[in-house]
């Protein structure tokens, strides 16, 4: 009998076997209390959380400081306003719907006063200012975690050679002194085109936002400034575009010296052409020179983001209603001068996936936004899912718990391998028990068994406990080809997004590395590092079989969206 049929045996064995002895994980029933991890810090609070209507309410005070959002309390409205970077979110106590940057958005659960504090919706909240929120039944903790890789802090830097600062947000306010360009101040309150800043002196002044910057700089990146793209990635200007999509009609007040000239001259924004059909849009963005762009998604409401780096939005219409399913609107806005930035807002209605593809000259820029068919994508489709370690391996041990890798990687498989059967894929495992297997016999596997995607599991480990998080890695050696050295990446980052919006742990990246397994793979090839052993919290979240079932649900959604990406030609 061949190995490879021997394998192909085991597993149909194996899914027989688990098809008899199917145990969904079902969520305990555990009076602890309610944790609640930010940035993966535990966050404490003086009232205990309580969850209303299957909504968690928290202590204002503790999360707005927790998230580092200012807090207005209005007694006579009973009004809470919470401001983050640009956007502003207003709750009102006992009240089904909030305004977030004047936007009505339906609640769940309202905020509350329970024996005399102001609790307020997490998850609503959370989400509101673009973290993920996730809640694990497990654990009873609520994960929220910002897009930021830091906590931000709101400082704006001076884009004129001098500015005036005014003891109030207005040009009939007395100017009390003036302010040059570079300098940076700690960004106080915001009302309408208007900045507080807190002054060197101590004092405190009004600048017009026209001529200044907001940069939300990561607390531990020293003093690097110049990179735009952590900048236009922070929710903190999610909604900044909402200010300047009607940019003909702003006339910025006569504050300043003459705009200063760069001498890198900016593309002009030339035509943007939309073609839709079923669930699906194809974009296409000309500009008179080259440009550089970040795209990226935002949540509650769903947005797709194009910066267009370097590029002044010309006479475009800053408004094109998309005719489809899946897409309303395309707002453009001159989201940033000096340096331009030309941001491009997508409103979507669906869960899309999306490509961006530069021409050769890169003048022009192609999209193509549609819907993934997940499920038709798994159907067929061949997956070879490989337990990392195993036998006299153990891999990494947890630190406190002393939880074996390749037990945790065996148990997650399983789950994945359930979930992608259940979709009509075919599985694959490189082990089936606890032996010993060599890294290129499983790769040699994958190879044999035709496999559409391989990917191997793993838990991480450091010797520093308090490290954490998830990573995906692919291999960038072109071995087997340039075409699977780019699938590979694809894979890796469809995977490594859905594992962070599932788990909600600290993004540490798509990585590469020479790992043999994804090198000597044929087929696209990743291997996870879903969360460290080594760290006790996510140790204990191990333990849990939700937590180890979302990391399978996400390998399958993030295998899924990719298969589908491919489908779709661009
Ligand atoms: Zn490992």
């Amino acid at each position: 009998m061949s190995a490879n049929f021997r394998l192909i045996l085991r597993v149909s064995f194996l899914i027989l076997g688990m098809l008899l002895f199917s145990r969904f994980c079902y969520a305990q029933v555990d009076p602890e209390p309610i944790k609640v991890l930010i940035n993966t810090k535990p966050v404490s609070f003086e009232t205990s959380p309580v969850i209303e209507n299957g909504r968690t309410l928290v202590p204002l005070r503790a999360i707005s400081e927790a998230l580092g959002a200012l807090v207005k309390w209005d007694s006579k409205s009973k009004t809470i306003t919470l401001t983050l970077n640009s956007d502003v979110i207003k709750l009102t106590i006992g009240k089904d719907q909030a305004l977030k940057n004047a936007q009505a958005l339906a609640l769940d659960s309202p905020a509350r006063i329970i024996a005399g504090n102001t609790m307020v919706p997490l998850r609503f909240i959370g989400e509101a200012f673009g973290a993920y929120v996730q809640w694990n039944p497990g654990s009873r903790t609520v994960a929220v975690n910002s897009l930021l890789p830091g906590k931000s802090q709101r400082e704006l830097v001076v884009q004129a050679d001098q500015l005036n600062v005014r003891s109030g947000p207005g040009t009939d306010h007395e100017a009390l002194t003036q302010v040059s360009r570079g300098m940076r101040f700690p960004i106080l309150d915001t009302s309408s085109d208007w900045y507080k800043v807190k002054l060197p002196s101590g004092k405190t002044g009004w600048v017009v936002a026209w001529y200044v910057k907001e940069d939300n700089q990561s607390s531990a990146s020293g003093s690097d400034t110049t990179g735009t793209t952590g900048q236009n990635n922070s929710p903190g200007n999610n909604e900044k575009d909402e200010q300047i999509s009607d940019k003909g009609s702003l006339n910025p007040p006569d504050e300043v010296a003459p705009p200063y000239e760069p001498s890198n001259q900016p593309a002009i924004l030339q035509k943007i052409s939309i073609d839709t059909e079923d669930k699906k849009v194809n974009v296409k963005i000309s500009c008179d020179r080259q440009v550089t762009f970040n795209t990226f998604t935002l949540s509650s409401p769903d947005r797709l983001i194009i910066d267009l780096n370097n590029t002044q939005p010309g006479s475009v219409n800053t408004s094109q209603y998309i005719n489809s399913s899946i897409a309303d609107r395309l707002r453009i806005g001159w989201f940033s001068q000096n340096p331009d930035v030309t941001r491009l807002v997508f409103d979507l209605t669906a869960k899309v996936v999306y490509k961006v593809q530069a021409s050769a000259d890169t003048k022009t820029i192609s999209m193509v936004i549609f819907v993934p068919d997940i499920y038709g994508a798994l159907k067929g489709a061949v997956i070879v899912l490989d337990p990392g370690h195993g036998g006299n391996d153990p891999g990494a041990i947890g630190r406190t718990l002393g939880l074996a890798e390749k037990n945790v990687n065996m148990q997650v498989a399983e789950c994945a391998a359930e979930l992608l059967h259940s979709y009509g894929a075919t599985v694959l495992y490189t082990r089936y028990g606890d032996q010993n297997l060599d890294l290129y016999s499983r790769a040699w596997a994958a190879n044999n068994a035709g496999a559409d995607v391989f990917v191997s599991i793993h838990m991480n480990s450091n010797l520093s406990p308090s490290l954490g998080g998830t990573s995906t890695y692919f291999s960038s050696n072109a071995l087997n080809g340039q075409d699977r050295q780019e699938k590979s990446y694809q894979l890796a980052d469809y995977i490594q997004n859905s594992l962070l919006a599932y788990l909600g742990l600290e993004d540490k990246g798509v990585r590469q590395a020479d790992f043999v397994v994804i090198r000597e793979t044929i087929m696209p090839a990743v291997l996870i590092e879903a969360a460290f052993l080594s760290n006790p919290i996510e140790e204990k979240l191990m333990t849990m079989e939700e937590f180890r079932e979302s990391i399978a649900r996400a390998l399958v959604n993030g295998i899924g969206m990719f298969l589908a990406s491919q489908n779709t030609a661009a």
